[in-house]
């Protein structure tokens, strides 16, 4: 306890202690964290994170807790949250950046319009803008997704109206490589900032990411993102600028006392030994396990999207966690398939969870690779080795 009263003083007056962690998260479900601080800049964040560390305090970075299920136990050690908000456009420069066109992706997401799905369909509103000019620009980790999406294209700068009505801040994003349609966010990444275990700030590439299907080399580093340069367009505003409108409006459909989907769509694999007309979780939830109304206490499957699971009011961590794992055992003893979380977990025994920490799973994540590298070959050309100066 020593050490987290030493990092109290040095963090100063917006430190807080026993922080409970219900409060930051969409769920409003977890415990309390020992030491708990917001960081307003970057630099304050890097400090944090490396005085933390000298303390061996081990350090939970939280954006908008839209994507995380918390411990009723909470979390030990220095939750930090990312609130640093800069914005910088880099500059136009198309002669520098070779651009070559986008061959477009394959559908990975099948949905069937005759039983329910049709509400979360995207298709119609895809269009490839290749062919327009890039523009670089720098997001600090905590800039809010929904924020940066209205400033860019107030600013005339296109590409990410695809994650129109997903909450977070741009680290939460890129640590999931967050998916809207067809489309991932590494898409456009033309490089990442990070701090290092050792403190060091250092800029991966886009090839160095480990991107994949709701993955990230970050979910095994612990390397903290601090920045993304991203390789945007300077595309039609007014066609994304609608794409974003009815986006957001189709999203909006979604619960929100929520963290998102609550496991993986299925793998090609999966869908295939089912027999199944689309690859999504929640039709197997739905029409499969026939789990509509499902719940244990404020914890239930949402009878408006089945692979989210909602807080109605009092649900602990245990209730939700109980609720998944019903619904894991139930996937895996009847239609033999083991479903993987999207959502986070953080603060819990590696007891509690270890049905989701089983090798099968991590070999369940690798099934998809070839799914997203079918995006990431062809977009990658995109990126010039020369930066503009
Ligand atoms: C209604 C709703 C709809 C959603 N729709 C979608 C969707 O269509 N597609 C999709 O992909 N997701 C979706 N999500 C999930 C979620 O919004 C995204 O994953 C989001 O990007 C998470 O960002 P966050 O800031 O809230 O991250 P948090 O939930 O705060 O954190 C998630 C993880 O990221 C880590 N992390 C966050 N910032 C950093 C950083 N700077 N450095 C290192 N690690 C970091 C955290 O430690 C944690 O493990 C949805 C969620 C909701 C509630």
């Amino acid at each position: 306890m020593d050490a987290i009263k030493t990092l109290y003083k040095k963090l100063g007056n917006r430190t807080k202690l026993n922080e409970p962690l219900a409060d930051h998260t969409f769920l409003k479900i977890g415990g309390p964290v020992d030491i708990f601080y917001e960081a307003e800049t970057t630099e304050v964040f890097k400090k944090a994170v490396i005085e933390a560390r000298k303390l061996e305090i081990p350090v939970t970075i939280l954006g908008d807790g839209s994507n995380v299920l918390i411990s009723d136990d909470g979390i030990r050690g220095l939750v930090l949250v990312d609130r640093s908000d800069k914005i910088e456009t880099l500059g136009e420069n198309t002669e520098e950046i070779e651009l070559q066109k986008i061959v477009k992706p394959v559908y990975r997401w099948e949905s069937d319009d005759k039983v329910g799905t049709f509400k979360y369909e995207f298709k119609d509103l895809d269009y490839d803008e290749s062919d327009k000019p890039r523009i670089r620009v720098r997001l600090d980790s905590g800039v809010n997704l929904p924020k940066a999406l209205d400033f860019l294209l107030d600013n005339g700068i296109t590409g990410l109206q695809w994650y129109a009505g997903i909450p977070g801040t741009i680290g939460g994003a890129i640590f999931n490589n967050i998916h809207g349609g067809t489309h991932f966010i590494s898409e456009v990444i033309d490089t990442v900032t990070v701090l290092d275990l050792q403190g060091g700030a250092h800029t991966l590439g886009i090839e160095e990411l480990g991107v994949d299907y709701d993955k990230s080399r970050f979910q095994e580093t612990r390397e903290i993102i601090l920045n993304v340069t991203f390789l945007l367009y300077k595309g039609d505003v007014e066609k994304a600028k609608f794409v974003r409108y009815e986006w957001a409006k189709r999203k909006s459909l979604q619960p929100r006392n929520a963290p998102g989907c609550a496991f993986h769509n299925l793998t090609q694999e999966q869908k295939d030994k089912l027999g199944i007309p689309t690859t999504s979780a929640g039709f197997v939830i739905e029409h499969l396990l026939k789990m509509t109304g499902f719940r244990i206490d404020g914890a239930a499957i949402s009878k408006d999207h089945h692979n989210f699971i909602i807080n109605e009011g009092g649900a602990s961590a245990k209730d939700y966690l109980e609720v998944m794992k019903m619904i894991y055992n139930k996937a895996k003893k009847e239609l033999g398939i083991e479903l993987v979380p999207e959502i986070f977990l953080l603060g819990f025994d590696e007891n509690e969870i270890k049905e989701f920490r089983h090798p099968s799973q991590i070999e369940l994540r690798k099934k998809r690779l070839y799914e997203i590298r079918t995006v990431y070959k062809d977009s990658k050309k995109l990126f010039s080795t020369q930066k503009p100066s």
